[in-house]
């Protein structure tokens, strides 16, 4: 384990362009429940399995079905960066670190002090009404009673996240590709890199290192540069002495 923080050390030290590729994992830290994890939401008792309740045709259907499970488990507004979100904004301000791709819908990057930052999956702290696409932030849609109505016209208002059964948003995806594409090391952590098309990125990266960490065995492991098997509070935590050094 301590080879293998200090050749993370050595690679960040060596790199000008990062681009910091997360999932799931990134959170559960902060205490976010992830999605397919064993304890994760799949497998809490609802009505309908959280699969179909974040799917396009549900939230049409049973808009508030959808907003009860919504506010229930998705609320992010309650949950803290954690110590690698920290780090991660730091290597951005010492122009290290170039672009964060989440798979997280929560927030925390920005709340860490991360600018850029591509959520291929959308964000809670984004909302709009469908009928004249007035946004309305996430205060306002979690502390709503029922289904959330613009104040404006009475529509419903959406979340930005990518429901199951929708498109990903084209801009962000292609500027997620744009950032892999001119990177000189690729991290990627807390996604076991099964669940298409999060796994496809990778595909685009072509430069020095590729750098995994996740709690198990990823289908990349063998593609990689450096894998870390730990937990990503671990291995981030130690990486305050060199950005001491790079104050
Ligand atoms: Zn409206």
């Amino acid at each position: 384990m301590e080879d293998k923080i200090e050749e993370f050390k050595k690679i960040i030290d060596e790199s000008s362009n990062i681009v910091f590729f997360g999932g799931a994992g990134v959170s559960t830290e902060s205490g976010i429940p992830d999605f397919r994890s064993e304890d994760g939401l799949y497998n809490q008792k609802y009505d309908y399995p959280p699969e179909e309740i974040l799917s396009h045709s549900f939230f049409m259907a049973k808009t508030e079905d959808f907003y009860k499970f919504y506010k229930d488990k998705l609320n992010s507004l309650k949950y803290e960066p954690n110590i690698t979100h920290i780090k991660l904004a730091e290597l951005e301000k010492k122009g290290k670190l170039k672009a964060v791709i989440t798979q997280n819908i929560d927030g925390l990057h920005q709340k860490a002090g991360s600018k850029v930052v591509y959520e291929v999956h959308g964000s809670v702290l984004r909302n709009y009404c469908m009928k004249c696409h007035e946004f309305y932030d996430a205060e306002y849609v979690f502390s709503s009673e029922g289904i959330p109505k613009c104040s404006k016209c009475g529509g419903i208002i959406k979340p930005d996240v990518v429901l199951y059964e929708e498109g990903l948003d084209q801009d962000i995806w292609s500027g997620a590709i744009n950032a892999i594409v001119n990177a000189d090391t690729m991290i990627v952590a807390g996604t076991s890199l099964t669940v298409y098309p999060a796994s496809s990125l990778l595909h685009y990266f072509h430069g020095k290192n590729l750098v995994l960490i996740n709690k198990s065995e990823t289908p990349f492991d063998n593609i990689a540069s450096l894998v870390i098997h730990n937990a990503l509070g671990k291995v981030f935590s130690n990486i305050w002495f060199l950005t001491q050094n790079m104050l």
